[in-house]
């Protein structure tokens, strides 16, 4: 019998990368082909990201680390750093460099056009159960929106929303596989519509449609928030957490960056979710060093994050992203301010997440536990509903339960413990008891 080769994919960059390398394994594994950990595999696939000169970096270290590694294998590699730099990443080491528009045909492709070129040595593993925890599902993609600063209009400009009753197929099929919780994604989710059926109407239909433990939905324009889409948050299946990216709590600013809000209407949608939902997370985006950023400017924004009730905030440092009209602004702002305007906002960011999570000790949540921090430590990991880091230690396997757990202390005060995997700190995260 003619084994298939093995696959591995890396995925850098969204949530919306994320789902389509899910996609992406899920079809390559009903094709026939195996998964191979680390090295071991016949083909490398690596879904790029272009969203900052940083992403950039790494898209390219990765395919040359890939390469090295792997003097055999046959590397794909795809997504949005590959629409806009197809030949810097032939450079590094790429076989074939694929658009993100004929990405999702890779299965087809890959079988037709690799056929022969390898010699098929192993012999992978079908998709592990381990990983039936959380499903990423895409709803839409592209975006139109132009904001200056922004690559993805440029490298996914094709604007359209996935058909209604496969995304409920979709994840009619996660659930039957075992995933508790799963994630609509895309470039911009708040767009969605199918043939008139909004994301209000989706988030609706998969409700009563699908017996999803928990639904997430990921990044929201702040203007997408509709008091429709709001009044959905009565069934407690729908996660507590919103993601909403401000860029700039400064009003010049973001009209420099072509958002299509303001500070006050951007408060507004916060302070009706925290009315509605007072425990509910809200979640942030921050560029600091914008062209043009004057220090009055930052410090609008730093004050603005302050007072907004965020309970975590992701800090970015401005990148001019070639092609974009925020590369030809004026008013440069230089290395040194950014790399400090970068830590004043990262220590803001910090004691937000734990004055955030600190209100919740005591409490009992639901957590969706994930995995185990190490083989063998016994301590889990997970998410309550409001999205908070949370660890305890178990004697049975709750990986992929949803269980009741009591927030005992911050994570960072018990001693003895095994540190975490987690690279970005432990601020907001906490201690628990898991409750049975
Ligand atoms: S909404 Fe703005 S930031 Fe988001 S993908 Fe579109 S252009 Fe980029």
């Amino acid at each position: 019998m003619t084994l298939r080769p093995t696959v591995a994919i890396h995925t850098l960059g969204c949530k919306l990368n994320q789902a389509e390398s899910e996609k992406l394994a899920r079809e390559l594994s009903l094709a026939g082909y195996g998964f191979a950990q680390g090295n071991a595999a016949d083909i490398h696939i690596l879904n790029t990201c272009s969203v900052t000169h940083i992403a950039d970096r790494k898209s390219r270290h990765m395919v040359r680390i890939l390469r090295s590694k792997n003097p055999q294998a046959f590397i794909i590699v795809t997504g949005c750093y590959a629409e806009s730099a197809g030949q810097d990443l032939v450079d590094c080491g790429a076989d074939w460099v694929v658009d993100n528009r004929y990405k999702m045909s890779l299965p087809d492709e890959i079988t037709s056009k690799i056929k022969g070129l390898l010699n098929y040595k192993h012999k992978g593993d079908a998709l592990s159960s381990t990983e039936r925890v959380r499903s990423f599902i895409k709803i839409q993609d592209g975006c139109q929106n132009f904001c200056s600063y922004c690559i993805v209009p440029y490298v996914r400009p094709n604007v359209f929303s996935l058909d209604a009753n496969e995304v409920i197929m979709e994840i009619r099929e996660k659930v039957a596989a075992g995933y508790a919780e799963v994630v609509l994604t895309g470039t911009e989710i708040g767009a969605y519509i199918d043939k008139g059926l909004k994301l209000s109407g989706l988030v609706q239909r998969i409700l009563e449609e699908t017996d999803i433990k928990r639904l997430h939905l990921s990044s929201l324009q702040p203007q997408s928030v509709s008091p429709q889409l709001l009044g959905l948050w009565n069934d407690n299946r729908l996660s507590r957490h919103f993601h909403l990216a401000l860029q700039s709590g400064s009003d010049s600013v973001l009209k420099r960056m072509r958002r299509k809000y303001n500070t006050a209407q951007y408060k507004k949608t916060v302070d009706r979710i925290l009315d509605i939902m007072p425990d509910a997370s809200i979640t942030t985006d921050i560029i600091v060093g914008f062209p043009g950023e004057s220090d009055a400017e930052f410090l609008e924004s730093y004050n603005f994050c302050e007072n907004t009730g965020f309970a975590a905030m992701h800090v970015f440092v401005y990148s001019a992203r070639p092609g974009t009209l925020a590369a030809q602004m004026p008013g440069k702002v230089g290395e040194k301010l950014k790399k400090e305007r970068s830590l004043q906002m990262l220590e803001l960011a910090a004691h937000i997440a734990d004055n955030f999570a600190g209100r919740f000790i005591g409490q009992t949540r639901d957590v969706l536990w994930e995995n185990e921090t190490g083989r063998g430590s016994g301590i889990c990991t997970g998410l309550t509903d409001n999205y908070i880091r949370t660890y305890a230690k178990s004697g049975v396997n709750i990986i992929g339960k949803i269980m009741k757990a009591r927030l005992i202390d911050w994570a960072e005060d018990v001693k003895g413990l095994p540190l975490r995997a987690s690279t970005r700190g432990n601020h907001g995260e906490l201690w628990g008891e898991v409750l049975r």
